[in-house]
Parts: C-alpha cells; sequence; structure tokens
C-alpha cells in the first residue's frame, strides 16, 4: 500500500513511489497519516516551496486570507467528526475528548477570521509639517511549527492558521506519534484554497526538529512540547537569529479551600486530574487540600476508583491509555520512587488491564498523599493519571507553596469566597488561573500565558501575542507637500522631523 508523505507544494507524495497522489480524491483519505521520517532532500524540497510561495503569499490581499480561514473554518467544522476519530484511533484518547481537542484549535482558526482587524497597524498624523507616519504589521517569511502528541489537532492549529493568515507561509512538523490529524488538516486547509507552498507538513524526530532550527530561510519557529526539548528549541533556534515561542511542561496546583461547593469541585479535580491519562499540559496534577477540606480525600479516592479505563473508541471510556510504554513506564517509576520517599499510595494504578487490550499502555487513577516537596511525584512533570496531594493549613501557605514550583502554566482554586479567590488571583505567579474552572485554557481572543518554567520566548500563542509573533512591524514616515522647495541648500544634519 503507498504511503501518503509530505505535502510539499500542495500536494501529497507517495513515499515509495515518489509519485504524488491527488488529494482532492476522497478514496485518498485513508492513506493520510501513514508517515515515514522526511529525507533531508524532501525537507529542503519543503523549505523551497515555502520560500517560493512566500514571493506571492505576502503580497496576498487581507481579505483573501480572511475568506480562505472562513472557508477552513467550514471545512474543519464539517470534518470534525473524521478528525475526532482519527485522533481516537491513533492517539488513544476518547471520542469526546478529541472533539474538544479538534473544536478548541477550530475556535483559534475562526479568530483568525478576523485577520483585518487583527493586523491593523498604528497611524500619527502630522508629526511634522506635511508629514505622516503610520505602521504596518507584516509578515516575518517562512515560519516553522514542532507539534506535541497530546493534542495533535488544537496544537497544529494554534501554529499554521494564524501564521498563514498574517501572510507567512509555513512547515508544520507534527508529533511522529499521532501526525493523522494534523495531516488531515493540512488537507482541509489546502482544499479550503491554501495555494501551492504556502503550508508544508514533514516529519520525523529531532533530526527534522534540528533541521528546521538551522534552515537559514526559516525565521519563526513555534513550539509545544517537553520541558528539555523546549530549552533545547529556544537555545538552538535563537543563537541561529530566529524568533522562537516555546511552550513546555507544567505542574499544575488546584486549591482546595473547606468552603468550596464540595461536589462540584471533586467531580472538577477528578475530570482534571486523569481524563486524557493526565496527559495535558493543563492536567490538574497536585491537589493542594487547605484545612479540613483534607478530609473529603477518601471521597476523590472512591471516585477516581470508580473511573472506567478503556480504549478511547469504547463508549463510556473515562481514562485512556497513554502514548508509549516508555511514559507509561517512567510514570510507574515516579510512582516507585516516591512511595519509597514517603507518599502514601491511596490508589495504585499500575496493575490495571483491559480485556482484549492486554498489551495497551495502561495506568489506572492514581493517588498519592502526604506529599512533600522534596518526592519525585512532585517536582517532576508525570504526564499520566496520577493526581498528588499535599496539604496546606491555610491560603497563605497553599499560595507560597504554588509560588515556590518552578512551573507557571496554571493552576485552579476552588471556594465561595469572592475575597479569597480575589486575593489567590492577585498573589499567585502563575499565568492561568480558574476560579472553580480547573482546566482554564483561554478562548484565543485571549492568548496562551503561561509562564516561569512553562515557557521561553516573549510571545504567547495565539490572540494579540499570536499575531505579533507571526509579524513584524514596518513603519513608514512620508511627506507630501503641495509646493517645491524654494532654495537649492541639502541640509547635511541628523533630521529632526520639526
Ligand atoms: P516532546 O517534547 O517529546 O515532543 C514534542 C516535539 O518535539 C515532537 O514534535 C518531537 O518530534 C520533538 N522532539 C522530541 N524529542 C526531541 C529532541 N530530542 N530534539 C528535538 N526535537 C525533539 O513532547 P510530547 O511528549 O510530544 O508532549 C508532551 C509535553 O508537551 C508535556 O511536557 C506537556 O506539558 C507539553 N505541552 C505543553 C503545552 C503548553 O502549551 N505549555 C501544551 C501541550 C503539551
Amino acid at each position: 500500500m503507498p504511503k501518503a508523505q509530505n505535502i510539499i507544494n500542495g500536494q501529497f507524495q507517495d513515499s515509495q513511489t515518489t509519485q504524488w497522489i491527488d488529494l482532492h480524491n476522497p478514496a485518498n483519505n485513508d492513506l493520510i497519516g501513514q508517515v515515514p521520517c522526511s529525507t533531508t532532500a524532501e525537507m529542503k524540497a519543503a523549505v523551497d516551496s515555502a520560500a517560493e510561495a512566500f514571493k506571492t503569499w505576502q503580497h496576498s490581499t487581507v481579505m483573501t486570507r480572511q475568506s480562505l480561514m472562513f472557508n477552513l473554518v467550514r471545512l474543519i467544522r464539517a470534518n470534525m467528526g473524521e478528525v475526532a476519530k482519527l485522533i481516537t484511533k491513533e492517539q488513544g484518547k476518547t471520542l469526546a475528548d478529541a472533539e474538544g481537542d479538534v473544536l478548541r484549535g477550530l475556535q483559534v482558526v475562526e479568530h483568525a477570521c478576523g485577520i483585518p482587524s487583527l493586523l491593523m497597524g498604528e497611524t500619527a498624523q502630522t508629526i511634522a509639517q506635511d508629514m505622516d507616519a503610520y505602521s504596518y504589521r507584516v509578515p516575518l517569511g517562512v515560519c516553522a511549527g514542532i507539534a506535541p502528541f497530546n493534542f495533535p489537532a488544537m496544537i497544529p492549529l494554534w501554529m499554521f492558521p494564524l501564521a498563514i493568515a498574517c501572510g507567512n507561509t509555513y512547515v508544520l512538523k507534527p508529533s511522529e506519534r499521532d501526525p493523522g490529524a494534523a495531516m488531515f488538516l493540512s488537507k482541509l486547509a489546502i482544499d479550503a484554497g491554501v495555494p501551492a507552498g504556502v503550508l508544508n507538513v514533514i516529519h520525523g524526530g529531532p533530526d527534522a526538529v534540528n533541521f528546521l532550527l538551522d534552515e537559514k530561510r526559516i525565521k519563526a519557529v513555534s513550539f509545544v512540547g517537553s520541558d528539555t526539548v523546549g530549552r533545547h528549541i529556544w537555545e538552538r533556534g535563537s543563537l541561529n537569529g530566529k524568533r522562537v515561542q516555546s511552550n513546555m511542561g507544567a505542574k499544575n496546583h488546584g486549591v482546595i479551600m473547606p468552603d468550596a461547593n464540595r461536589t462540584a469541585t471533586l467531580n472538577a479535580l477528578v475530570g482534571a486530574a486523569f481524563g486524557a491519562a493526565g496527559q495535558r499540559c493543563m492536567a490538574l496534577s497536585v491537589a493542594v487540600f487547605v484545612g479540613d477540606s483534607k478530609q473529603w480525600l477518601p471521597d476523590l479516592v472512591t471516585m477516581a476508583k470508580a473511573l472506567k479505563v478503556n480504549a478511547g473508541h469504547v463508549p463510556g471510556t473515562d481514562v485512556c491509555p497513554m502514548i508509549s510504554p516508555k511514559a507509561r513506564q517512567r510514570a510507574f517509576d515516579i510512582v516507585e520512587k516516591s512511595v519509597k520517599q514517603g507518599a502514601k499510595l491511596l490508589l495504585d494504578g499500575r496493575g490495571v488491564t483491559v480485556p482484549g487490550y492486554e498489551k495497551g499502555n495502561w495506568m489506572g487513577p492514581t493517588v498519592l498523599a502526604g506529599v512533600t516537596p522534596e518526592m519525585e511525584c512532585y517536582k517532576e512533570e508525570i504526564f499520566g493519571p496520577v493526581l498528588v496531594c499535599v496539604e496546606a493549613a491555610n491560603l497563605d501557605e497553599a499560595i507560597k507553596l504554588v509560588n515556590d514550583n518552578d512551573w507557571g502554566n496554571g493552576t485552579a482554586i476552588f471556594t465561595t469566597s469572592g475575597a479569597v479567590a480575589r486575593k489567590y488571583t492577585a498573589q499567585i505567579e502563575s499565568g492561568q488561573v480558574g476560579i472553580n474552572v480547573p482546566i482554564p485554557v483561554p478562548l484565543p481572543f485571549f492568548s496562551f500565558t503561561g509562564n516561569k518554567r512553562s515557557i521561553l520566548g516573549d510571545l504567547n500563542f495565539y490572540g494579540k501575542a499570536g499575531v505579533q509573533f507571526y509579524t513584524q512591524l514596518k513603519t513608514i514616515t512620508s511627506l507630501w507637500r503641495e509646493t517645491d522647495a524654494t532654495v537649492l541648500k541639502a541640509a547635511t544634519s541628523m533630521p529632526t522631523m520639526k
């Protein structure tokens, strides 16, 4: 069977025959997502094609780009179910979760439909006699995106649509572990009218990433993924003179005040800790029980125990498999080490298997209590269905604990007190705060504003900051005088524009 590999210059390539495959023929849909690594020649061809396309795409009208985004929104909405099914099949998350993955990405494309307003610059009239100044937001050139496995639709959609709407051309490298959704979405983009060369897709791991970081013609790199890789990407990309935005790991704390609504809080905690098997950068992986709220812990364990662990496509599944045997083993080892360090294992999901899928990467909900900041399970991002429970005597102690943590992606507080919530939001350092909202991922008219160790680079993904990331300012100073000068004499001093 042929394998659809790269998207170069608007076409799929069969990796075995190197023949081009007709993208517009639905019979070829099942070829999407079968992806061996791109060769160096193919990666170079992708950048060649993006660089060539930029010559014309940068001058496309903003209305053309807006109507393209509207088309893409329409096509993603029409194919949402198909993309979600592909994610469930390839990545393992539940269908409902996969639909959420596509929807949260689609919202960024919907926001990109406002590109004419988003790109507006600034003007100043009469800065000197007969002289005006104005700035434009202009594209950067060829941009690249490197995506993680855990949101195979949403994160590519944080990247290429806005970049293209801003007038750039793009080379996307999806996660080699689940590239299918990105391929499907890229096909939809081409169906929506993205011209040949404007969006290209390559595949691979570290070699493909390093190729993008070293390729001179790439002006900006967007990365979402793990801590060590993100640091490497930011350092190597920045040293090579590129603009880099790098979103990385997290350790998100949920603070439970004793006055919180008990049932709603328990529901929120359990869903946000174990949903997607904890493989979300905004998962609530640490529960901070303040004062008497620790008495809710037994009920939390009972709820966690009742969650159904199974394959994502099986109706009623709550907890899907983890992405790989390696990821699962790492989570197991962290649990083991933390127990040796004194953590209490209230619920152990390590023995869970699922009949019919015995070789799956299963890990059931796991709850560790009595955890202190020196323990492995507190220091490491586990990225599995493990909830780490700590205790604090009061709100001030909880705030200090959260602020002492290196990461700053997100946090949530559960309370019925406005004053407590206000104090928490004012004093907490994390960049995304939920008040009775367990996973406060901002909608795209804001930006994704994780901070501290969770991000490198100055400009956030999507929203106004996203537009700033994918554009640079060009400022024009113009002089339109009705009459010619009266004296023939050049001024050699620095113009003061009086
Ligand atoms: P990962 O870092 O393993 O992979 C991300 C990308 O980097 C992939 O495309 C991969 O091919 C590439 N890569 C992997 N190893 C590399 C290396 N040695 N050199 C160069 N490139 C390499 O991340 P993942 O496991 O796919 O995703 C999970 C991580 O992503 C978690 O840490 C999670 O917190 C983070 N994440 C963060 C956010 C956020 O916005 N902060 C969102 C989603 C996920």
